[in-house]
């Protein structure tokens, strides 16, 4: 059964943004009102242009680092706002870790205010460039604070520290989730993850650059299978933090291929240095997800990306 959402009031931060659009067109399908906080510093408008006039979607064009407030009641609020790829971060320090520490306290301070459930988009990456594989809830991470990265790293574990002591100091309720790799529509063809940026070289015909040896390897969820597992876990018991993420990994050459093969494209792979802290390894442990929301990924990698470069090749207008 679809988790009952039917009636919510649900304040979204980070609205306009890949997952976060993916997740208001869900509320909204599933009866809730959404409200959306995004100031568009790495989203996109075409991703909520459909909710448009639609009756249970409200936009407020705002920067959640500053206060924020909404009339009325409230049942949940989702702090999905955060730059999110290397690239907009790594370009976006200071605001990275402001929407972070800041955001997440506003956020947090609208929900105890409503006495609203609480969410939190946290990540894979509060474990940094893992020594233990494929990483539990439990394992804390190998993170370098004052590495470039580490402003991303860093904002997502003061932002579940934070949650926490919400939680346990006001008796909260919290939802944390730690998203793994995903992607599908809406991911801005020029954000620099893998995925965009190998679909755009093999349908332009270009060299696909792979960082390092490509041997390093990701696990990759399709957005859809992300999506119920929030609706799961918000809807549920349970505080988390829970590793949400598909447990099928391949390493980056091997990711390139399937996207070239998926483009029906001849591009060649080439080698680019690796960046800096960029981890070897990254798969999570599920069985937290499984056992307690009954979640597990769905959508083969195959599948999920004819249906991602479906989307683009229809936006390019191809
Ligand atoms: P995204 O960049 O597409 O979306 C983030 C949204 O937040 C954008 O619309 C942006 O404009 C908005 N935003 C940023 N700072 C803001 C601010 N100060 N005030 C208001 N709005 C602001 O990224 P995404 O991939 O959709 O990621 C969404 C959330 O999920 C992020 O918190 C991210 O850290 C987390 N996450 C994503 C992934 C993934 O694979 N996509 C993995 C792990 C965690």
């Amino acid at each position: 059964m679809a988790p009952d959402v039917d009636g919510w009031r649900i304040v979204l931060t980070g609205g306009a943004g890949f997952l976060g659009s993916h997740l208001a067109d869900r509320l909204l399908d599933g009866g809730a009102s959404v409200v959306c906080f995004d100031n568009f510093l790495t989203g996109d408008r075409r991703n909520i242009a459909h909710l448009d006039g639609h009756e249970r979607f409200h936009l407020v064009h705002q920067d959640v680092t500053t206060y924020l407030d909404v009339g009325g009641e409230v049942d949940a609020v989702l702090h999905f706002a955060s730059p999110a790829s290397p690239i907009d971060y790594l370009k976006l320090p200071i605001q990275t870790l402001k929407v972070g520490s800041l955001g997440t306290h506003n956020a947090l301070g609208l929900a105890r205010a409503k006495q609203a459930r609480f969410m939190l988009a946290s990540t894979s990456e509060v474990y940094g460039d893992p020594q233990v594989h494929p990483q539990p809830e439990s394992y804390w991470g190998h993170v370098n604070p004052i590495g470039p990265r580490g402003v991303y790293d860093e904002a997502k574990r003061f932002a579940e520290s934070l949650a926490f002591a919400y939680h346990r100091t006001h008796g909260m309720e919290i939802r944390v989730a730690r998203i793994f790799n995903t992607y599908g529509p809406r991911m801005r063809m020029d954000d620099g993850r893998a995925v965009p940026t190998f679909i755009r070289q093999a349908l332009a015909g270009e060299p696909m650059t792979v960082h390092g040896d490509g041997a390093q390897t990701r696990s990759l969820c399709y957005v859809d299978d992300l999506i119920d597992g929030f609706m799961a876990l918000l809807t549920s018991e349970a505080t988390g933090p829970i590793n949400l993420g598909s447990s099928f990994e391949v390493t980056v050459t091997e990711l390139a291929e399937a996207i070239r093969e998926a483009c029906g494209s001849s591009s060649p792979v080439e080698f680019a240095p690796r960046p800096e802290d960029d981890p070897q390894v990254r798969r999570p442990d599920t069985s937290l997800a499984q056992s307690t929301l009954g979640w597990q990924a769905q959508v083969g990698l195959e599948d999920g990306l004819a249906r991602t470069v479906g989307w683009y090749r229809q936006r390019a207008g191809r």
